[in-house]
């Protein structure tokens, strides 16, 4: 199996559900005590959250590369980024290394289109459900129509993420919220949610939401030890 390369700490909880996630999958695929090749370069979440909110993607874009090339020379055949957002500098990521970058958009769109789905609703930080880098690429690779919350909606998905997820705080309070959302982008014409923030497995399962739910860190991490497994088998 090819060794996984994965930036994380944003926020170190859902590196933790890769972590759990990238080996239990190896495991349901390879059976016995197998688990998945793996490094992990855990970044420190607070000036990246401090250069997101200053609006400062350039320097968030040469950290990220850093981390992707330190992986690169550590032997990881296949880069993941751990975190929705910061997809918003991908192409500094790409550019920085020669071994392959798995887009976490794109097992989501895949996976959408698989289920014939034309509309998703999409939750994330106000960077990922505001800006074009996350939509546009859905829209253009897969012919997605991206919908996201009202401006109150977006300030309570955005909040919840920050100030609760990112420190392990589950509340209920709080996953009711979702739901609301949830059924709001559902009345407007959503036919399935896509989770776009890593941490929101944490607090939405399938079986809270009323719209199918695309869970990016499920999907991100699964898609990373098939390639894992299959490019050694090819
Ligand atoms: N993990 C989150 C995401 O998937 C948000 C934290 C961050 O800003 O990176 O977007």
């Amino acid at each position: 199996m090819k060794t996984i390369g994965v930036i994380g700490g944003m926020s170190w909880e859902s590196s933790a559900e890769y972590y759990r996630l990238l080996n239990r999958h190896a495991k349901a695929r390879l059976g016995g005590h197998h688990n998945a090749r793996s490094l992990m370069l855990t970044v420190d979440f607070a000036p990246v959250e401090a250069h997101q909110r200053a609006g400062d993607w350039h320097a968030l874009g040469e950290q990220m590369a850093d981390a992707a090339r330190q992986l690169e020379r550590g032997g990881a055949a296949l880069v993941l980024l751990a975190t929705n957002t910061m997809h918003r500098v991908c192409e500094a990521i790409e550019a920085a290394i020669t071994v392959p970058f798995l887009h976490i958009a794109d097992p989501t769109g895949e996976a959408l289109r698989a289920e014939g789905i034309e509309r998703v609703g999409l939750l994330g930080t106000r960077y990922t459900m505001e800006q074009t880098f996350y939509a546009g690429r859905l829209r253009e690779r897969f012919g997605l129509d991206t919908l996201i919350p009202d401006d109150a909606g977006r300030a309570h998905v955005h909040r919840i993420i920050y100030d609760e997820l990112c420190h392990g705080v589950v509340e209920p309070r709080s996953r009711a919220i979702y739901c609301d959302v949830i059924d709001e982008l559902r009345a407007r014409g959503a036919q399935a949610v896509i989770l776009g923030c890593t941490e929101i497995t944490l607090l939405i399962k399938q079986e809270h939401s009323t719209l199918p739910v695309f869970d990016t860190t499920a999907l991100h991490a699964q898609r990373a030890v098939d390639w894992a497994i299959e490019a050694d088998h090819p």
